[in-house]
């Protein structure tokens, strides 16, 4: 069994940390949260006092924090991983962050020694707490079979998108896709709900025909069809629309950055900044139908 150190044991980490110490790893973590701390003790873990000692002497290191800024402190800063991990560890950082800080602090690993993968995952708290995350991993062959052993335990489905960064930029693009879909499905209802068409029937026509995508049939933004979906639960979340809107600045921050044309995914972020203006951020994504409606 191997010492795994884990760091930023948050509302997705802290689950997935649990899921390593239950399959008999040394899990050793360290969060700015004392309640983070407590909560992985309580699932077998061991808390320490900050990055640098949690991180010495083990054999894989995850990290699982907010945003880009807080991936390169916490790896390059004077106190961070690098600075204080033996050479050879493996190092997964399973944090949602823009493509180019993936790529430099991969850059900076691999020059240490290091082996290093970017893995954001989807499906969401639920997700990392029953252990069926799937991973999206960029970077090279050697890193990614050095971490697929210790992705397998928290994830069900992994997928080696191909070098440093790319994980990140599978994350992206999917959940770009994912915002402009979802987007486009409620303006749908919603212009049905205009012209006299029942919900039920659009969905059982779109739902077999070429409107069919995931934010219809698994995720339907109007209650009735869906039994799961957030519509029939007052449009809790699910995915938060700020984590929606987070991932779509980060589409177009990568796409200004490499010159693409992504207009609908501008405007999707557009549509999602407005509505996490108006104190929607913790309403469900798909709860954006209400402002489409008018
Ligand atoms: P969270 O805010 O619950 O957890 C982040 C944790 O990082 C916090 O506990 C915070 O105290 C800790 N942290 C911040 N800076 C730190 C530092 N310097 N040292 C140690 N700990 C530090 O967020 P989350 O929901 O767990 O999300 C984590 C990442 O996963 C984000 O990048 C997010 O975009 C991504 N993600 C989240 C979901 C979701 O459904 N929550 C789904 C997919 C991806």
């Amino acid at each position: 069994m191997a010492v795994v150190a884990f760091v930023g044991l948050g509302n997705m980490g802290g689950p997935m940390a649990a899921n390593l110490a239950k399959a008999g790893h040394d899990v050793k973590g360290f969060d700015l949260s004392q309640d983070a701390l407590t909560k992985l003790e309580e699932a077998g873990g061991k808390a320490f006092g900050s990055v640098a000692e949690a991180v010495k002497g083990a054999d894989v290191v995850v990290t699982m924090l907010p945003a880009g800024k807080h991936v390169r402190e916490v790896y390059a800063g004077e106190d961070g991983i690098l600075a204080n991990i033996n050479s050879g560890a493996t190092l997964i950082d399973s944090s949602t962050i823009d493509v180019q800080s993936a790529r430099d602090v991969a850059k900076i690993a691999e020059q240490a020694g290091m082996k290093m993968v970017d893995a954001p995952v989807s499906g969401g708290v639920g997700g990392a707490a029953a252990g069926t995350l799937t991973f999206m991993v960029g970077g090279s062959d050697e890193a990614f079979a050095a971490a697929k052993p210790f992705l397998d335990i928290m994830g069900k489905t992994i997928v080696h998108a191909g070098g440093a960064g790319n994980g990140q930029a599978a994350k992206i693009c999917n959940n770009m896709m994912l915002g402009i879909q979802m987007i486009s499905v409620c303006e749908a209802f919603a212009l049905a709900e205009k012209l006299g068409l029942d919900h039920q029937k659009l969905y059982d026509i779109s739902s077999t025909a070429s409107g069919q995508c995931w934010s219809l049939t698994s995720y339907c933004p109007v209650p009735g069809p869906v039994e799961t979906s957030p519509a029939n639960n007052e449009y809790k979340p699910g995915f938060a629309a700020a984590m929606m809107l987070k991932d779509l600045k980060l589409a177009q921050e990568a796409s200004g950055a490499v010159n693409a044309q992504t207009p609908l995914g501008a405007a999707a972020d557009e549509l999602y900044s407005a509505f996490c203006d108006a104190g929607n951020g913790n309403v469900d994504f798909s709860g954006i139908i209400n402002k489409l409606r008018g």
